[in-house]
């Protein structure tokens, strides 16, 4: 079994890999920055979110604008903080103007992601709104019936327990979403503390995210794309350049 030391080594290697990769020939030219993701690289409990927006774009962090911080306040509540978590994102740079993901862009990204779930072992993984959800589950159910009921998935070469949640920018504008958010984040404690899932049981549904599979699952998403794009545009956001994390190499915010 590798050591944790090796594989932050190993994750290290992958951000750096990462910096300049051109597999998406449009990302590459209109980022400022790849958004690896962020946090404890020997974390239980991982967060993927969609994509990032115009902050975590300038700043190379996941989850630094309002939705961040509202991440935070949740984290807060249940005991946790970004070191003790890793953030990521199902695509690594900034879609211009926020535009949704492509399918290519999403098959083309996804082997960080595996990268990441390969090296840090988590037991639970939050899926943040529809589109992570739909994406890792390679499954159309929508966030509004899948929210707080946890799963042993296999998510590529790793076994979780998936944990569905709302996207922290659409509970922003969503009073009544916000509390259903609320109450879901109590229980990541004891998903935390249960015992972690075999990793050799045969999975239930192993999603393979082929761009066929992203087509099927974008066609649904119209909603998704417009949470990150409000939190990107409010003006709060615009302004605002705390960076949340201690850094490591410095736009990788790794503890
Ligand atoms: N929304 C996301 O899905 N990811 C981010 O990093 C920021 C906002």
């Amino acid at each position: 079994m590798p050591s944790a030391e090796s594989r932050r080594e190993a994750l290290k290697a992958v951000w750096q890999q990462a910096q300049t990769c051109a597999k998406c020939p449009q990302l590459a030219s209109t980022r400022t920055k790849v958004v690896f993701g962020a946090g404890n690289a020997d974390a239980d409990l991982m967060f993927v979110g969609e994509a990032p927006g115009a902050n975590e774009d300038k700043q190379g962090l996941p989850f630094v604008g309002q939705a961040g911080r509202l991440l935070d306040t949740l984290l807060g509540e249940i005991g946790l903080s970004r070191g003790d978590v890793f953030v990521v994102n199902t695509l690594k740079c900034r879609p211009p103007g926020n535009r949704d993901p492509l399918p290519t862009e999403i098959e083309a990204c996804q082997d960080y992601l595996w990268r990441q779930l390969e090296l840090i072992e988590p037991r639970v993984v939050c899926t943040l709104g529809n589109f992570a959800t739909k994406l890792l589950r390679a499954d159309q159910t929508g966030i509004t019936r899948l929210h707080g009921r946890e799963e042993v998935r296999r998510l590529g070469p790793r076994t979780v327990r998936l944990y569905p949640l709302y996207h922290p920018a659409a509970a922003l504008y969503t009073p009544s979403m916000l509390e259903i958010l609320r109450a879901d984040f109590q229980r990541i404690p004891e998903l935390l503390a249960l015992e972690p899932p075999e990793q050799d049981a045969p999975p239930e549904v192993e999603p393979v995210v082929t761009a066929a599979a992203v087509e099927a699952v974008a066609e649904e998403l119209a909603p998704v794309g417009a949470g990150r794009e409000q939190a990107a545009d409010a003006p709060a956001e615009a302004e605002e350049d705390d960076v949340p994390v201690a850094a490591e190499p410095a736009q990788l915010g790794l503890f």
